[in-house]
């Protein structure tokens, strides 16, 4: 199988397993239980994985906060400022390319009273910044935007996002789960004030990921989603998941940001190579700044579930893959203005430290291969060639 769908997870890396193993056999104490050692062994294992958590983020151990991962992260800060932001307003900004963790827990604190705006993104997916700052209202409690979107790769630049939401005295909350390994951004300086992460996009293992909030004169307030024990500084209860933690820890220790710049030269050699070599095939967000192992692309009139049920040993994806079970259009594309007609026919590859330009040249071959057959079989490739549509 040729492995081309890193955004939505990638492989576990050999040494982050290897750091796991003996927290799942004979390191297994309650990492609580601080009366005995192995309880104490477990527990400095998680303060030393904060720590390096921490270092990545440029942040301080008080600031990293462990969660199953980053769709936790998302509902634990969206519901957790609504509740405790109430007496201040009930006013989030948005826009509707978020993933659908976040747009889902909106719309039920919709349900709550609270009020949402969603940003327009041009055709390149990107938001306009002049719309932001007239968005911004006296009872608004949350700017939330994504670092880095999980199907375009498109970036928004979080720095001057979280400039105009400090000048109006409103928290930004930034979804940096795909950012994270991929760009060097030191978040510690780049005034957001909180970010989520996922191990599992990073070479780490599944259903671990966590929340860097920064430490500010006035403390950001967020109430806990799942209460328990008083983990994690009250905010998140339950007993702690020591491997996982450890080997997101290696995760985050080995990430390598720079050296996506190998993959930059593979994805810009692999998007060439399509869109001179197949017809009708086109980029969404050509022009934006975009991650580096990201490709959207659609092939004209040809559905992309038809085209991922016939490459059969490529892995893709035709949106996040939360929603991959469904037909409906990416509601990503669609917020950037392309017809729904397009966004069927999209796909999205995204690559890893382990693709190779081998993988690369057996995906074009094959999909050279599939296309001019789905194509040759349908009628409405006939009238396109013929300019009868
Ligand atoms: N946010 C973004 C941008 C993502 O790409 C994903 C994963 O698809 C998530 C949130 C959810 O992450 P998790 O699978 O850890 O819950």
């Amino acid at each position: 199988m040729i492995y081309l769908d890193n955004n939505a997870t990638t492989c576990i890396d050999d040494e982050v397993l290897s750091v796991m193993m003996p927290f799942l056999k004979e390191d297994y104490g309650n990492a609580s239980s601080l009366q005995h050692k192995m309880g104490r062994t477990t527990h400095q294992a998680i303060e030393k994985s904060r720590q390096i958590i921490a270092n990545y983020f440029g942040a301080s151990t008080k600031e990293i906060f462990f969660t199953s991962g980053a769709t936790e992260s998302i509902n634990l800060v969206l519901r957790g400022v609504f509740e405790r932001y109430q007496s201040i307003g009930k006013h989030f900004i948005t826009t509707k390319s978020e993933h659908k963790a976040v747009l889902s827990t909106l719309e039920a604190l919709e349900k709550k009273g609270a009020e949402i705006t969603y940003l327009p993104l041009d055709h390149q997916g990107n938001i306009n910044l002049h719309d932001l700052e007239k968005s911004i209202r006296h009872d608004t409690i949350l700017i939330c935007l994504m670092h880095a979107n999980n199907e375009t790769g498109v970036i928004h630049p979080i720095e001057a996002i979280a400039e105009l939401a400090s000048k109006s005295q409103v928290l930004f909350f930034s979804d940096t789960t795909q950012a994270i390994s991929k760009l060097d951004t030191n978040y510690g300086k780049s005034g957001v004030d909180i970010c989520c992460f996922s191990a599992h996009k990073l070479h780490g293992p599944k259903g671990i990921g966590g929340i860097y909030v920064r430490r500010k004169s006035r403390p950001i307030q967020i109430a806990p989603l799942i209460t328990g024990g008083k983990q994690e500084n009250n905010l998140r209860g339950g007993t702690y998941n020591t491997a996982s933690i450890v080997g997101m820890s290696k995760a985050f220790e080995i990430a390598k940001p720079k050296a996506s710049n190998d993959i930059a030269a593979l994805r810009d050699y692999f998007e060439q190579r399509i869109l001179n070599e197949i017809e009708d095939a086109a980029l969404h967000a050509q022009t934006a700044i975009r991650l580096n192992n990201t490709s959207n692309i659609v092939f004209k009139h040809v559905k992309s579930a038809e085209l991922m049920l016939k490459l059969t040993n490529i892995a893709v994806s035709s949106g996040s893959a939360c929603v991959s079970g469904d037909r409906d259009p990416s509601h990503v594309l669609i917020a950037m203005g392309i017809s729904p007609e397009d966004a069927l026919c999209s796909i999205r590859f995204s690559l890893s430290k382990y693709t190779t330009k081998a993988d690369l040249d057996e995906t074009i071959l094959e999909l050279k291969k599939v296309i001019t057959k789905i194509r040759n079989e349908s009628p409405i490739w006939q009238l396109h060639k013929a300019n009868l549509l």
